[in-house]
């Protein structure tokens, strides 16, 4: 693999910020680390495929959160907690982070300074801005500024919000977020929209998406086309198969095999990622999918009591993994494939564990490298029906 830069810039904030675990190791050493730790987890299954690396693995991240705070000095802090703690590091830019969501996070803090924002302390529970969090569209160049905040009484808001455009023509849209919870959750429940649509789009695959604050979608979108490629090869659709896109979010993974599958029903539990799945079928033309609110456990197992047949199951949860529900509904519905895309090689061990005592064999694991200098890892898995 070609490395454009390698360890181009220590980072300065490894040791306090403890984000990533793997600074300091060069990036071709921190892929056999991973592939070393999901060929561990994953022996009793097969051999993994080399992990799919980055060619430049720095300023991938997308979604760029950051906390302030006010010092003793009166200046405005910005960075983020200490791993485990709330004790906030100072960062000014950060090597895997969106470099312009950094610029506009510091942009935040010098206004709130000029705009005599008060930042809000966890312990008095005074103040007004207690979060930024942005997202950019790679693709696109869309960025979306989301001021989270513990009440919708910002003072000069229209002029703030026009002053950050100013410094920051790039900025599409701007949601104040209230939080008013004792919480460790960043977003609060409302969403209010003061400039642009509230949302930003993306492309993948050649499909546009749309989303919303609350949605998810992968940090990584590089990587994340390169994950989604290889997922669909491995389903090896025809055309002609009804495919279930299981914890779909915003629909990406199920609108992208439509065109090569009879028709696709995406599940999912956040009703605004669900909302946002909808808009981006209709938005895309595609006409073959359906979306619905729901636990994938509970829905799957409403599936199989109706006695629907799915003939693949791509599966994508989050950290914990997938439940007995969901997976004894595997078995009950028989696909032939099923595609599990696992940002966790523990939960997906102990999940294989279970398909594979029932009918399905591991037939491919191909790790991906969404987080580069983390220690997290992304694991895709083809498992097949064995027929008895
Ligand atoms: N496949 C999507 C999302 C993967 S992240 C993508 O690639 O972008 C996992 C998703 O599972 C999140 O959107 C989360 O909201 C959803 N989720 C979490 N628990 C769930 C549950 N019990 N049932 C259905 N969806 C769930």
């Amino acid at each position: 693999m070609k490395m454009k830069t390698e360890e181009k810039v220590k980072c300065p904030y490894e040791k306090k910020c403890g984000g990533c675990k793997y600074q300091g190791i060069p990036y071709e050493k921190q892929l056999k680390e991973k592939e070393k730790k999901v060929r561990k987890l994953l022996k009793d299954y097969g051999k993994p495929e080399p992990i799919l690396g980055m060619e430049d693995p720095y300023y991938y991240r997308n979604k760029v959160h950051a906390t302030y705070k006010h010092m003793r000095n009166g200046d405005i802090a910005v960075g983020r907690y200490e791993e485990s703690s709330h004790r906030l590091v100072p960062i000014e830019s950060c090597q895997i982070e969106d470099q312009k969501a950094d610029e506009v996070i510091q942009t935040i803090r010098k206004l709130a300074k000029s705009f005599k924002i008060k930042i809000f302390n966890e312990d008095s529970g005074y103040g007004l801005l207690r979060h930024v969090l942005i997202r950019t569209g790679r693709k696109t160049g869309e960025m979306l500024v989301v001021l989270v905040v513990v009440s919708p009484v910002f003072p000069s808001k229209n002029n703030f919000v026009k002053a950050l455009r100013k410094e920051h023509p790039e900025i599409t849209s701007i949601v104040l977020n209230i939080n008013d919870k004792k919480t460790s959750m960043i977003l609060g429940e409302r969403n209010i929209v003061l400039y642009g649509k509230g949302y930003i789009q993306d492309e993948l695959c050649d499909y546009t998406f749309r989303i919303s604050p609350h949605s998810f979608y992968q940090v990584n979108p590089v990587q994340t086309e390169r994950l989604y490629k290889k997922a669909i090869r491995l389903a090896d659709l025809k055309g002609k198969e009804k495919v279930l896109d299981a914890y779909c979010g915003i629909g990406t993974i199920g609108m992208i095999a439509s065109k090569q599958a009879k028709e696709v029903t995406g599940v999912e539990l956040n009703r605004d990622a669900v909302r946002d799945a909808i808009g981006n079928a209709k938005g895309n033309g595609v006409k073959n999918i359906r979306f619905y609110q729901a636990d994938a456990g509970a829905f799957m197992v409403s599936m199989a009591e109706q006695g629907e047949k799915m003939d693949v199951v791509f599966m994508d949860p989050p950290r914990a993994g997938s439940d007995e529900a969901f997976l004894q509904s595997v078995i009950k519905l028989a696909p032939k494939k099923v595609v599990y895309i696992s940002c966790n090689p523990e939960t997906l061990a102990r999940d294989l564990g279970y398909l594979t005592k029932k009918k399905y064999k591991v037939t491919k694991i191909c790790p991906v490298d969404m987080f580069p200098f983390t220690d997290h890892c992304e694991v895709i898995t083809c498992l097949q029906r064995v027929e008895s």
